[in-house]
């Protein structure tokens, strides 16, 4: 079985009883005609009117039946909400579904929807086009979003201990302010990925040498 098929039927199946009913509601609206099975002509207009396009086409719906029963079953279709709720991305090479490591440009990441994000073949044989240069694979990604976690908290208890200090209507405080904001959570990663990125680039000029 597939891996993303297993991750599925596992959330299912340790699911609470209103995540279970979720899910039962998901199936219920893209099976028009109630007979418990999603075919093709159910499931193309579905994906298209809920903005999944680039999932909607035949492919995808081969890949989710895993069963090669031309239906989709309850569990099949339990894989493309996971799928969808999990957000998922597609490769912007191939639009292939990543399913293990993938790289994203560091400069995009933040940008939610417009996150650019590559299979490990598209970035290896550079088969995409796009600006930017900086990428990361996904497993860096989240170790650096937990170190600027940490330091962002570390930050926010710097700051609340100025103000309980200072008071909120002194000058110093409102300058604390204006740092917390311009501390966002995304600056926070800009400075982050430019960083590790400075670093991974340092790093393949040493192994040339
Ligand atoms: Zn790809
Ligand atoms: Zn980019």
């Amino acid at each position: 079985m597939d891996e993303l098929h297993k991750i599925a039927r596992a959330y299912y199946t340790t699911a609470n009883e209103e995540s279970k009913s979720q899910g039962r509601r998901f199936f219920n609206s893209i099976d028009h005609d109630r007979n418990r099975r999603i075919t093709i002509q159910e499931y193309l207009p579905y994906m298209k009117r809920n903005g999944h396009t680039k999932m909607a086409n035949r492919p995808f719906f081969e890949y989710l039946n895993e069963s090669r029963t031309g239906e989709l079953e309850f569990m099949e279709v339990m894989t493309l909400f996971y799928i969808i709720k999990s957000g998922r991305k597609l490769c912007d090479g191939c639009d292939g579904l990543l399913k293990g490591t993938f790289f994203s440009c560091t400069d995009c990441f933040d940008l939610d929807d417009e996150s650019f994000n590559l299979c490990s073949e598209c970035f290896t044989e550079s088969s995409y086009v796009h600006p930017h240069k900086h990428f990361l694979d996904n497993y860096v990604i989240l170790e650096n979003m937990k170190v600027a976690l940490a330091e962002r908290e570390q930050e926010i208890r710097k700051m609340e201990a100025a103000m309980a200090n200072h008071g909120v209507q002194n000058a110093g405080a409102s300058d604390a302010i204006v740092l917390y904001n311009q501390r966002s959570r995304s600056s926070v990663f800009a400075t982050v990925f430019q960083a590790v990125a400075t670093a991974a680039t340092a790093f393949s000029a040493c192994t040339i040498m």
